[in-house]
């Protein structure tokens, strides 16, 4: 059965079977996401992933074993910190407040937690603790991400004329705009470009084999005003998001499935 873990009394809790249950912590975030779209967008996003996972997860497993821990609403996002609004940890601070939860719910038994990354800057950290907890504990600790950005069904959403849609664009827009419309003011819409001395650059990228770290000022408009978010946003409804919301969680299935089957006396 799926669960909210808060909504367990202490009893409840008591007779859950820890060895098989997995614990699902969301990681969400606070940071600027454009003119458009609510600073609590990575927030929103992960309170409503959880929901979309269980839908597909019981047509599976109707008695798939997972409580759903409350939402971390901040997470690592330094590279908004200067646009008005943001709030981050730093890599340390948020290393250490996850390590104790883990640590909290490790020490009553239970053996499956999952990072639920729903903020890319939150997944260092959680790839780095999930090593260490693994080794300080033994118990079995998983990353998912939970937006299937690179997902054909979910590029299919994105507007032909938007090019690049990254951070705030056109699919987080989308999203929450599924689950929050009221929250987003569509007409602000701003695009945002890889500005700075990204401009024209093909080797090096905002992650993968060559990177450089980025700041939200590295992404500006057309005329060089940094917006700190990459993609048009314009063409963003609450039917694409829809979409994205599903075709995420579905993607995330197949390894929960693997999670659920994790043997962990093997
Ligand atoms: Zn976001």
């Amino acid at each position: 059965m799926i669960q909210n873990y808060r909504d367990l009394t202490r009893k409840e809790m008591e007779a859950i079977d820890k060895e098989n249950t997995i614990v699902l912590i969301p990681l969400g975030a606070i940071e600027q996401h454009g003119s458009q779209a609510p600073l609590g967008t990575d927030m929103m996003i992960a309170e409503a992933m959880p929901q979309y996972i269980k839908k597909e997860l019981v047509k599976e497993d109707p008695d798939f074993p997972m409580l759903i821990f409350p939402v971390i609403p901040i997470g690592l996002s330094i590279e908004h910190l200067n646009f008005s609004g943001s709030v981050s940890f730093k890599p340390d601070t948020y290393y250490h407040m996850l390590y104790e939860i883990a640590e909290s719910i490790q020490h009553h038994g239970f053996k499956k937690l999952v990072f639920l990354v729903c903020h890319g800057g939150n997944r260092p950290v959680a790839d780095m603790l999930s090593r260490q907890l693994r080794h300080d504990f033994g118990i079995f600790t998983f990353v998912l991400s939970s937006g299937a950005f690179l997902d054909p069904v979910v590029q299919a959403t994105i507007s032909p004329e938007n090019h690049w849609d990254f951070h705030g664009g056109e699919m987080e827009t989308s999203m929450v705009m599924a689950i929050h419309p009221e929250t987003v003011k569509l007409g602000l819409s701003e695009t945002g470009y890889k500005s700075g001395g990204y401009k024209g650059k093909k080797a090096l990228n905002f992650s993968g084999a060559a990177s450089i770290n980025w700041m939200g000022e590295d992404l500006r408009t057309e005329d060089g005003r940094p917006i700190g978010i990459g993609g048009d946003p314009r063409g963003a409804t609450a039917e694409k998001g829809e979409i994205i919301f599903k075709r995420s969680a579905e993607t995330l299935i197949p390894a929960l499935l693997e999670i659920r089957d994790w043997d962990i006396n093997a």
